[in-house]
């Protein structure tokens, strides 16, 4: 079947695939000083968020991201006080962030502060926790903030940035993983979406030796469905300063005080039990 242009695609050359959305009108775009932001009512994924023709966000599905790039690094860490989001402009791992009540500071740190203006208006649902007064929004490059961080001053960093090209490249290196180790506590964690296992495997090796060569103890990829990211397969790294990412704060994850729809007990054993087989090789 061909799709007129009623559907949206985004297709990976290098995967030898797409994925398409169908749309029911273009609600917004715009050239930021960053990038081509626009904003699509779909047919069934609701309000739906596209950065230089990539699939950022959707009402539908963002929960699978947001959920696993914020509650496994969370439940990791013993006292996560202080937390640094970088990018995440649409600010659902932000409103995440904040449903811990041990989060006593959670700045996020977007380059693009149309991304987030831009979600105020047609994601106000992930934009909710914004005005929590634990919440901090700059706008500045994430890449200069971590390397001006005061030492240890953060207990878990979260990178939640688009692809490796553009604005988001200086974020998959060692001197970037450096400035990261530097900037948090003991017992800090970083925590990187890390691409499609399927697709960028190459890069999550690489990732993967970077952290590790930047002074981090511990590196684990763990894995989540996410439809509308190429192949529908995703996943994050975590890196640990110091000691390994074998446990973590099983009973406050029991006996969390918010719902989650797909990060649990079971899915964050299950993370730890076994190394992604494909990363294996
Ligand atoms: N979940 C998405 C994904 O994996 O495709 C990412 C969503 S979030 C909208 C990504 C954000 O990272 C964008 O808004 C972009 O402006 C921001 N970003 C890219 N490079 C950055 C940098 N160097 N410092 C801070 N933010 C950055």
């Amino acid at each position: 079947m061909s799709l007129d242009n009623s559907w949206f695609s985004e297709a990976c050359d290098p995967c030898g695939s797409a994925f398409s959305l169908k749309v029911v009108k273009k609600l917004h775009e715009e050239t930021s000083a960053f990038q081509k932001i626009e904003i699509y009512e779909t047919a069934t994924f609701g309000n739906f968020m596209v950065i230089d023709g990539f699939t950022m966000v959707t009402d539908r599905d963002n929960f699978l991201y947001h959920e696993m790039m914020s509650h496994p690094a969370l439940y990791t860490h013993p006292k996560p006080d202080n937390v640094l989001v970088i990018g995440g402009g649409d600010c659902g791992t932000l409103k995440e962030v904040l449903k811990h009540p041990e989060v006593k500071k959670a700045q996020q740190v977007e380059i693009d502060e149309r991304v987030t203006r831009l979600a105020e208006i047609y994601f106000p649902d992930l934009c909710s926790s914004n005005n929590d007064p634990r919440a901090e929004l700059h706008f500045v490059d994430g890449i200069k903030w971590v390397q001006d961080a005061a030492p240890g001053s953060y207990d878990v960093i979260i990178v939640d940035s688009t692809d490796p090209v553009g604005p988001a490249e200086g974020l998959f290196n060692e001197a970037f993983y450096r400035n990261c180790h530097k900037a948090l506590g003991e017992h800090g964690i970083l925590v990187q979406q890390s691409e499609s296992p399927l697709y960028h495997a190459k890069l999550i090796h690489e990732m993967r030796a970077a952290m590790q060569k930047s002074g981090f103890s511990d590196v684990l990829t763990y894995d989540f469905p996410q439809p509308i990211y190429p192949s529908g397969w995703w996943s994050g790294t975590m890196a640990r300063k110091t000691g390994q990412l074998n446990t973590f704060r099983e009973n406050d994850v029991k006996a969390k005080p918010f719902k989650t729809k797909y990060y649990s007990l079971a899915k964050h054993r299950a993370a730890l039990e076994e190394e992604l087989p494909l990363l294996q090789e």
